[in-house]
């Protein structure tokens, strides 16, 4: 219904504004949530720009403060805000740390919270998520659209990373072409809402077996779509937001610069290396050649192809004939 859409947004506006303004005024806000963010080097502008914010600790603290201003629980607990409990209706992030996501153009429509390793203890998860909603279907949406769109268009790239503190990251070392998914798959919608800012992708995921595994998964989807996707993964155990605590952002810049790989390139590495076996090959061979043959530009595949004959060492008109092989089967 139109009218609960808007009364959400105009809620979590205004929840928005409150977490931001418990970091930046409230004395618990700054003691703990302000001092989390400074103790993870976020700076005082990137805090403005990104609305981050913090939820005190006390579990209905949004609650009654919502209730005071006249919002109705009707709408906290549909946007996700709060919770209804065996005992209650709670604030769903209570003593988290607060990252507004905002949609493309500008709208709050959800919240990611994470825990404080200080102030919380033991079986909490370490992020919580609104869930979906009217207003919030995560798989339509990416963390830092909003902020990163003209940059993506004028730099005609866009990076992809896993979490909140890397897209916050990145922008502090001058690289504001970078949105987050979250760590999940990507879908067809936010490959598609990227593609109406730019066709050229970097999949710039941690450097652990999640990561690789997040930049293969998904990835013939993004190529289906005509986007030019390459990779970047970091050194073992370092993400963008640890990696560019531990270099200038000068050289955080030029290792992004200088380690991105073609994704078809990247693929034969990861698959090939190291793999003798004739049929095992042949499996990763034909797992190639299937990312290449849902590329749409004949051009495209066809340069690709003499690539990997040249890498795998397959004569090219072997993999040209497999290539349209699956083709047709597509069809
Ligand atoms: P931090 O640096 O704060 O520890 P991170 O972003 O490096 O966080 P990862 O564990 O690498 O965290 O996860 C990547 C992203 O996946 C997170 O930023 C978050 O958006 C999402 N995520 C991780 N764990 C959860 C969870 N339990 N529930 C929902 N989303 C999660
Ligand atoms: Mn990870
Ligand atoms: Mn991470
Ligand atoms: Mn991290």
């Amino acid at each position: 219904e139109q009218g609960d859409r808007e009364s959400m947004f105009i809620v979590n506006e205004w929840a928005c504004q409150y977490f931001h303004t418990i970091l930046q005024q409230d004395v618990d806000g700054m003691a703990i949530g302000k001092q989390y963010f400074r103790s993870r080097g976020i700076r005082d502008d990137i805090i403005s720009k990104f609305k981050l914010g913090f939820a005190l600790t006390k579990r209905d603290a949004l609650l009654e403060e919502a209730r005071r201003k006249g919002y109705k629980d009707e709408y906290l607990v549909k946007t996700g805000l709060c919770y209804t409990g065996e005992h209650g209706t709670y604030d769903r992030f209570a003593g988290r740390a607060i990252f507004p996501w905002f949609n493309v153009s500008g709208k709050v429509v959800a919240f990611g919270g994470r825990k404080l390793d200080a102030a919380t203890k033991g079986v909490q998860q370490k992020y919580v998520n609104s869930p979906d909603s009217e207003i919030y279907h995560k798989d339509h949406e990416l963390y830092g659209i909003y902020q990163a769109k003209k940059a993506i268009v004028k730099c005609d790239c866009v990076y992809m990373v896993e979490g909140y503190t890397d897209v916050i990251a990145m922008h502090q070392c001058g690289l504001e072409n970078v949105v987050a998914n979250s760590g999940t798959a990507l879908s067809i919608y936010q490959i598609r809402m990227l593609h109406r800012f730019t066709q050229n992708i970097v999949l710039l995921y941690d450097g652990d077996a999640a990561g690789i595994h997040a930049a293969m998964r998904g990835t013939d989807m993004l190529l289906q779509e005509g986007m030019n996707v390459k990779v970047l993964l970091l050194p073992d155990g370092d993400d963008p937001d640890s990696f560019s605590r531990k270099h200038t952002a000068e050289e955080f810049r030029k290792y992004i610069d200088d380690h991105q790989t073609d994704f078809i390139q990247f693929k034969t590495d990861l698959l090939l290396k190291g793999v003798n076996d004739p049929l095992r090959r042949a499996e990763a061979i034909n797992s190639i050649v299937r990312s290449v043959s849902v590329i749409p530009d004949s051009i495209v595949r066809s340069t690709y192809l003499t690539d990997c004959s040249r890498r795998l060492g397959v004569d090219e008109h072997t993999l040209i004939t497999q290539t349209n092989k699956f083709i047709a089967q597509e069809r």
